[in-house]
């Protein structure tokens, strides 16, 4: 290791780092799931269906219940955080 490496490692706490890191990374996923609340069902990969084998029938997919959506988790969390800032006021 250089010594140049060496005092950098060393100025930064790395536990603070991760910490605002962290933190950047929670702000920035909550505004993200503001912004895009559904992601495709991991199910039917936003089909909303499945096909037959056959192809002509199809059934909803029932984890969606037909959407192809799904809500992210970051999204409930906010609807939660907002819930409880309302009945605090
Ligand atoms: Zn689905």
């Amino acid at each position: 290791m250089s010594p140049l490496l060496a005092t950098a490692s060393h100025t930064a706490h790395p536990s603070a780092a991760w910490l605002i890191l962290a933190t950047l990374g929670a702000v920035g996923y909550l505004a993200h799931c503001v912004i895009w609340p559904y992601r495709a069902c991991r199910k039917c990969q936003g089909a909303g269906r499945f096909r037959s084998p056959s192809g002509r029938a199809w059934r909803y997919c029932n984890r969606c219940s037909g959407k192809g959506a799904q809500l992210r988790p970051g999204r409930r969390v906010w609807t939660h955080l907002k819930n409880t800032n309302r009945h605090r006021k």
